[in-house]
């Protein structure tokens, strides 16, 4: 990163299943000054998952007192009215340092990151197919059959919107969508209107 770049705030979404988490988890390898936002939730920690690097896991309490202290950006609640939400504080932070920030979020919360942040980047994660989807799914042995029947109805309503979205990237061959990701970031970065500042210290050192 260059210290006259701006920030880049980076919207994904896609839905329960579609891999976000694991894309996510090979792009960290490879990108500089990329910051994952990490989340508060409500929701019950799956056997895999750790607190303060998949979500901060709270109680619904907490979180009430959070969202009325004015420290959560955006909020939605998903299946089961579980609470999710993005912690503010970090989020200005890294941008104003330079960073690549990525929220991994569903579709509400992304329209509203949209509205704060107009210049924000967002990416839509596509499974191949709601049956594969469904199949990824069953697979992590994490929900019982009611939920993934809940998860796979909202999974429906959301690709719908995935034309909403700056960019569609498909999941079915992991490397390949890493690839694109990675592409996305490094164009995204090279936009001249966020590099206005990097251009105009080029020109004093003449
Ligand atoms: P899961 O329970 O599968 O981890 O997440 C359910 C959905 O909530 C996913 O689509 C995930 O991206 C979304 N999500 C996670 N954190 C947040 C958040 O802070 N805000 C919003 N709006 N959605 C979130």
């Amino acid at each position: 990163m260059h210290r006259s770049e701006q920030g880049l705030l980076v919207v994904l979404s896609g839905p329960s299943g579609s891999g976000k988490d694991t894309v996510l988890g090979e792009l960290g390898e490879t990108v500089d000054d990329l910051e994952l936002s990490v989340s508060l939730t409500s929701r019950e920690r799956r056997p895999w998952e750790f607190d303060g690097t998949h979500y901060y896991f709270v109680t619904r309490e907490y979180f009430e007192e959070k969202l009325r202290a004015g420290e959560i950006l955006e909020h939605t609640q998903y299946v089961n009215g579980h609470y999710y939400g993005t912690p503010k504080g970090p989020v200005d932070e890294w941008l104003a340092l330079g960073k690549t920030v990525i929220l991994k979020i569903e579709v509400e919360g992304a329209a509203r990151i949209r509205a704060i942040y107009p210049d924000c980047v967002s990416v839509f994660l596509l499974p191949p197919s709601l049956e594969a989807l469904e199949r990824r799914l069953f697979g992590r042995e994490s929900e019982n059959a009611a939920d993934i029947a809940r998860r796979t109805e909202i999974a429906r309503r959301e690709i719908a919107r995935a034309g909403d979205y700056d960019y569609v990237i498909l999941n079915d061959v992991l490397d390949c969508a890493v690839d694109d990701l990675r592409a996305v970031l490094r164009a995204e970065r090279r936009r001249a209107a966020r590099r206005i500042k990097l251009i105009e210290e080029v020109l004093k050192s003449c």
